[in-house]
């Protein structure tokens, strides 16, 4: 097999090898639509390379029309899938209009005034046009991960290609007819330059959305589906990444935990489903009174954890009083009517020096269960150690 057939073979079968790779991303995650875009705009190049090669009875014309049409569609779908991967609107219409002028242009230079070279800049400058649309686009979206600083990169790197390449080639391979036909060093090195833009390309992207599915699981085992704060298993990843962390300072640390009172009573006397919107409403009271940098979870069925770093024993007394307050002025009232009164009881504690997290869990533990005892409804605060000779809890 001569080398110009070779790669014209070569090109198709990696653009659908790509395509069906992302087909079963998609197929798998359903919710992952931009992985079928992708899986459309790899069919797309497949198209169109395969065109480039191949000519399948369709003359001349029409063959490079459709294949460089089938090119733009790709580059429009592939940019439009890397732009709303980061929730952003994909810019349609700067996109369309990159298309609408490179297809004129071509169409111009195919059968107005036909020029091989001017089709080549035509193509390459309208898809350069599309890659810097793509890198501005993303330059600006919020970045999460590395990968999406990466895919930027991708992006500029191939609009210089698309600009660069077909202006060195037409001062140093010759220019036409040394450009046209399947073994010019032109074709080669088009051919070649874009089968590694389109591994790169997909490889980051591939990896990018399989990274969002890994981490929209990972956010899914973490929370708590009723109240949508932390699970348990969340709440001490969190909490024991907090403690794990080296650059966090000594902080002060204040740890709140929380038990509804008689909550048994209160799914038996309202039904399962009252219980569970009080659930809900706790976590909202919560939530809402909780510093921005709080970790928040639901740590058993009427049982949550607040973890306050920044926060003193002071600070950390006065949120649980505070979220007391609003329970005993009615707050949950107003979210299920004829409930009656629900009350909750807190142990609060804050980090003593290099405490460890279950010895703060402990003591925290320790002060609810003190809460429990003196009759519910109230605050418990511990100051010391369980360890400490003088160790005691206070309301
Ligand atoms: P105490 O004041 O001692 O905490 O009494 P309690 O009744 O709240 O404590 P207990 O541990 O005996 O009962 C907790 C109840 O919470 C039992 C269970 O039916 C209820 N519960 C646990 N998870 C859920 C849930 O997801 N939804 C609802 N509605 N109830 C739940
Ligand atoms: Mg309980
Ligand atoms: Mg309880």
């Amino acid at each position: 097999m001569n080398q110009g057939l070779f790669i014209a073979l070569l090109n198709p079968a990696v653009s659908l090898a790509l395509a069906v790779s992302f087909f079963v991303l998609w197929f798998v995650q359903r919710w992952l639509r931009h992985a079928l875009l992708l899986c459309a705009g790899y069919l797309c190049c497949m198209g169109a390379f395969a065109l480039q090669g191949f000519e399948f009875g369709m003359g001349f014309a029409a063959s490079r029309l459709l294949s460089n049409f089938l090119f733009f569609a790709a580059m429009f779908l592939i940019a439009s899938a890397a732009v709303s991967r980061t929730g952003q609107r994909p810019p349609y219409g700067a996109l369309a209009i990159c298309t609408a002028v490179g297809m004129a242009a071509f169409i111009w230079f195919l059968v107005g005034l036909p020029d091989f070279e001017k089709r080549v800049f035509a193509v390459n400058f309208g898809l350069g046009a599309m890659c810097v649309v793509l890198a501005v686009t993303l330059y600006r979206a919020p970045k999460r991960m590395m990968i999406d600083r990466a895919i930027v990169w991708v992006a500029a790197l191939g609009a210089l290609d698309f600009f660069i390449r077909p202006v060195l080639s037409a001062l140093f391979a010759g220019g036409y007819p040394l450009m046209a036909g399947m073994t010019t060093p032109y074709w080669l090195v088009t051919n070649l330059s874009a089968l590694i833009l389109m591994l790169v390309i997909a490889l980051m992207l591939f990896s990018a959305v399989a990274l969002d599915a890994i981490y929209q699981l990972r956010t899914e085992s973490h929370t708590d589906a009723l109240s949508g704060l932390l699970n348990r298993r969340g709440f001490h990843e969190r909490t024991a990444a907090f403690f794990a962390n080296p650059r966090v300072p000594r902080v002060p640390v204040g740890l709140v935990l929380a038990d509804l009172d008689h909550f048994k009573a209160v799914n038996d006397r309202h039904g399962h489903a009252v219980g569970d919107v009080v659930i809900t409403a706790f976590a909202g009271l919560l939530r809402q009174a909780g510093a921005d940098k709080a970790i928040i979870g639901r740590t058993g069925g009427e049982e949550f954890a607040v973890f306050m770093p920044q926060c003193d024993l002071g600070a950390a007394r006065l949120f649980a009083e505070g979220v007391r307050a609003a329970l005993s002025s009615g707050a949950l009232e107003q979210v299920t009517p004829r409930l009656g009164p629900v009350t909750c009881s807190f142990g609060v504690a804050a980090r003593i020096g290099d405490e460890s997290l279950d010895a703060l869990f402990k003591r925290a533990d320790d002060a609810l269960m003190q809460a429990k005892r003196a009759g519910r409804d109230r605050v418990r605060v511990t100051h010391l150690r369980p360890d400490a000779a003088e160790w005691r809890t206070g309301a």
